[in-house]
C-alpha cells in the first residue's frame, strides 16, 4: 500500500466536492491529519452505476443578496476568504463579473429582503432603470423591469477550480487525496475502515461525509434529506454576441409567474472551446426517490418539458442574441428541512456535510471552515444558531 495511506488518519472526509474539499482544507488547516477521498466525474456512456456530482460545471453565481438572510451571512463569510485562498493555491477561480437581480413588474418584497440581507451583510446593493442596464451591461430589457446590482462581491465561480485550490492546500499541507469512491465503511475496534471502489483500504478515527445526493450509495439514509431533480440548458453563442455580452453579469430573474423565474450566468468558456450562456429554473425539481434513480437521472439530458421552458425564456430574455445550439443536462439538489446544510454528528464517529439546499457553492468555504471547527474542536463561533444545522 502506499505509505501515505498506511496511516489512522484523524479525519478522512468522503467526497470530494464543494463541501469535501473545503472542509478537508479547513481541518488540515486545523492540524488534523486528513484524508480526502473523491470519485472522478464519471463517463457519461460508462454504464456503470458511479457517484455524479452537483458541482461538475463550468460556473455557479456568487452573491451575497439573498432573500435569505442566514444565507446572506454565510455567502458574504465565504466570499471574504476568495483571494486568500486564490493567492495561497495561486489558482484563480471567482470571476467578479457582479450580479443582478431583475424583477419583472412589482417585487417590492423579495427587493426589500434582498437589500436588508445585504446591508446586514455590509453589502450595497444599487437600485438599476431598465435603461441603466442597458447602458451599464449592454442588456436590452423588455419595458417595466426593475433591478438591484450588486458589484465587488458577486460574480460567479468555477467550480472545478474552487475544489483544485482547496485540494492543492490540502496536501500542501500535509493531507493526502485518493481519486477514488468508497464502496464500504465499517468500524472495527475504536477506527473506521473504508474500502474503496478500486479495493484499498484506509483507516481513520473520524468520518466526514461530504456525499452530496449519493450517500444512499454507502447505504446511510440521511433522516429527512431529499434529491430533487434539476435540468439546465446551456445555450452556445459566437464570438460576436459574447463580445457584445462581455458587461453581463450573472442574473435572477424573477416574475409574478413561477414559471417565468430563471437564474443565468453570463458568457463562459467551456471545455469544449465554445462559448455558452447557462439558465436554470428558480423552482426546486421534483424529488428522486433512491440512489438508482439518481443515478439514471444524471444519465440522461433532464425534463424535455423544463428544458423547452427554459430555451423559449432564454430566446425571450435576450432580444438580439442568436443562440447557435441550445442543449438541456441533468444536475440534483440535495435538500435539508431547514434549509441549510447538515453540520453535524450522526454517529459518534461520523459526521454529516451535506444538502447543498440549491445553494452552497459559493458559500462552500466559509460552510467548510464552520464544519471543520465544529468537527474537530465542538466550537460555534457564529451569531446564526447551531440548531438551523443540526440532525434534528
Ligand atoms: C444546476 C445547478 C446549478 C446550481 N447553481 C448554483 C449557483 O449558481 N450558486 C450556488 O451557490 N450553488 C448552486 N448550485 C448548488 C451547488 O452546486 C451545490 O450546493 C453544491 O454542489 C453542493 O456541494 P456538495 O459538496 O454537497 O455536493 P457535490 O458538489 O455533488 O459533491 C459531492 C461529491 O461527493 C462525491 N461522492 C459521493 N459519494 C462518494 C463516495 N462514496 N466516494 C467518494 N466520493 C463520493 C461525488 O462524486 C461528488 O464529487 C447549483 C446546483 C445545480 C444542480
Amino acid at each position: 500500500m502506499n505509505d501515505d495511506l498506511d496511516t489512522c488518519f484523524d479525519f478522512a472526509v468522503v467526497g470530494n466536492g464543494l463541501l469535501g474539499s473545503s472542509v478537508a482544507r479547513s481541518l488540515s488547516e486545523l492540524g488534523a491529519r486528513t484524508l480526502v477521498l473523491g470519485a472522478g466525474e464519471p463517463e457519461s456512456d460508462s454504464g456503470e452505476e458511479q457517484v455524479y456530482s452537483s458541482h461538475a460545471d463550468e460556473a455557479r453565481i456568487t452573491r451575497v443578496a439573498d432573500a435569505d438572510s442566514v444565507r446572506a451571512l454565510l455567502a458574504a463569510e465565504a466570499i471574504a476568504m476568495y483571494e486568500d485562498i486564490q493567492e495561497r493555491s495561486g489558482m484563480t477561480f471567482f470571476t467578479p463579473c457582479g450580479f443582478l437581480a431583475i424583477a419583472e413588474g412589482s417585487q417590492s418584497d423579495w427587493f426589500d429582503s434582498l437589500r436588508n440581507s445585504a446591508q446586514n451583510a455590509d453589502v450595497r446593493l444599487v437600485a438599476k432603470s431598465g435603461e441603466d442596464i442597458e447602458s451599464d451591461h449592454s442588456l436590452r430589457l423588455r419595458e417595466s423591469s426593475m433591478a438591484l446590482f450588486e458589484q465587488d462581491s458577486a460574480g460567479y465561480i468555477h467550480p472545478r477550480k474552487l475544489i483544485e485550490a482547496n485540494n492543492s492546500l490540502t496536501t500542501s499541507l500535509g493531507g493526502v487525496l485518493l481519486r477514488e469512491q468508497v464502496v464500504t465503511i465499517s468500524h472495527v475496534s475504536g477506527h473506521s475502515r473504508l474500502i474503496t471502489r478500486e479495493n484499498k483500504t484506509v483507516r481513520a478515527k473520524k468520518i466526514v461525509l461530504a456525499t452530496g445526493a449519493f450517500t444512499e450509495s454507502l447505504g446511510i439514509i440521511p433522516p429527512n434529506v431529499v434529491v430533487r431533480n434539476n435540468t439546465y440548458v446551456l445555450g452556445r453563442i459566437g464570438p460576436d454576441a459574447a463580445a457584445s455580452l462581455k458587461r453581463l453579469p450573472s442574473v435572477i430573474f424573477r416574475s409574478s409567474d413561477p414559471e417565468g423565474c430563471f437564474y443565468l450566468l453570463p458568457p463562459v468558456n467551456y471545455p469544449d472551446g465554445n462559448t455558452y450562456i447557462k439558465i436554470g429554473h428558480s423552482e426546486v425539481g421534483q424529488p428522486i426517490e433512491n440512489y438508482h434513480d439518481i443515478f439514471s437521472w444524471f444519465q440522461g439530458i433532464g425534463s424535455e418539458q423544463v428544458a423547452q421552458r427554459l430555451k423559449e425564456l432564454l430566446a425571450n430574455f435576450f432580444l438580439d442574441i442568436d443562440f447557435l445550439e441550445l442543449k438541456s443536462f441533468p444536475c440534483v439538489t440535495t435538500h435539508t428541512p431547514s434549509g441549510y446544510p447538515y453540520i453535524d454528528w450522526w454517529r459518534e464517529d461520523c459526521a454529516l456535510l451535506l444538502g447543498g439546499n440549491g445553494f452552497c457553492a459559493k458559500s462552500c468555504l466559509g460552510i467548510g471552515e464552520i464544519a471543520a471547527e465544529f468537527f474537530a474542536n465542538g466550537k460555534w463561533n457564529k451569531t446564526y444558531p447551531r440548531s438551523l444545522f443540526s440532525l434534528d
